[in-house]
């Protein structure tokens, strides 16, 4: 690997590791602060900008590779409570990404056909095509968020009722775990993003909606009213990650009070997640070798 190529992943390796969850039974929301920076100051913003440039770089040059290797994929869940900031982190992480090795989902409330299949059908469905990038805005876990903390969507689901028990959200967080590890034995490295927003964080955010005409749009009267039940996600998202973080699923809870960190943290764990898959162009063997031989010869034997 070239050397500036190694120098970067050791600047920005150090904000991944603090926030990756591997080991999920040890797991405590409450031991990670949404507004940690990771020791840098306010001041270091550009530092973080520029680090963050130089991630994106390395991304866009090592998503050409596994493109063209045609192998692996990977799929980044985006998972946090609304103004979080995941669209603008999706934004930037994949700013310098070629469009066409890269899938972007929004996963909204079901339609009436994807509720008349198992839940994973939909999810299932839009998974990345090998050497893709593929993004879950939202994902299979709202299956055991959203729809534990609001009951009502669990009826809508028509489950056989003597299928619905006190542990269905352990057997549902057991299945996509295993779900999971599916995807990991064919190839996919699933890199799952939680965007640890502050309860006070997310209220200044939602009266800049309200403050900025520019803005305005994205305000949404639901948003405030599912405040109520910060707790009750908090509790729901805990479980998740407790049950589902592993060495081959990692969870990264990421500080996102600070979006400028928010993003920094996010590129450097996809960079590393990357350069553990330690890419290449593929191979040139001899008969391919010959076939470029004559495709040149027959190029510059053209007239004109
Ligand atoms: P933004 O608000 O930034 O546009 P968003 O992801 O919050 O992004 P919305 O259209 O506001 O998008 O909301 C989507 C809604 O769909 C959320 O309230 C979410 O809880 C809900 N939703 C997502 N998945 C499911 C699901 N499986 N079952 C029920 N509701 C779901
Ligand atoms: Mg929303």
């Amino acid at each position: 690997m070239k050397k500036e190529k190694k120098e970067i992943i050791n600047k920005i390796g150090r904000f991944v590791e603090p926030y990756r969850v591997v080991r999920g039974k040890k797991f405590r929301l409450g031991d990670f602060d949404p507004g940690d920076t990771g020791g840098l100051g306010s001041d270091r913003k550009p530092l973080a900008g520029e680090l963050l440039v130089q991630g994106v770089r390395w991304l866009a040059e090592e998503q050409v590779k596994l493109y063209a290797q045609d192998r692996h994929s990977l799929l980044l869940v985006f998972q946090a409570m609304d103004a979080a900031g995941k669209d603008s982190t999706i934004r930037h992480v994949m700013s310098g990404v070629n469009p066409q090795g890269c899938q972007v989902f929004s996963f909204k409330q079901p339609s009436m056909e994807e509720l008349d299949h198992d839940y994973l059908w939909r999810y299932h469905a839009r998974l990345p095509e090998r050497g893709r990038i593929g993004i879950f805005n939202r994902s299979y876990y709202e299956e055991a968020l959203v729809v534990r903390v609001h009951r009502e969507l669990l009826e809508r689901q028509r489950i056989p009722p003597d299928l619905v028990t006190r542990d269905i959200w352990k057997q549902r967080l057991e299945d996509i775990a295993g779900f999971e590890r599916y995807l990991a034995r064919q190839g996919t490295t699933v890199l799952k993003f939680f965007l640890n927003l502050s309860r006070k964080e997310q209220k200044a955010r939602f009266l800049e909606r309200l403050d900025r005409p520019e803005k305005n749009w994205k305000f949404s009267s639901a948003d405030v009213s599912e405040r109520k039940h910060w707790d009750g996600y908090m509790e729901a998202y805990e479980d998740a990650i407790r049950r589902t973080a592993g060495r081959d699923a990692p969870w990264y809870v990421v500080p996102a009070d600070n979006k400028w960190f928010t993003r920094l943290v996010v590129v450097a764990a996809v960079v590393d997640a990357l350069r553990r898959l330690d890419l290449s162009y593929p191979e040139v063997g001899e008969a391919r070798k010959k076939e470029l031989v004559r495709a040149r010869r027959a190029l510059m034997g053209e007239r004109g």
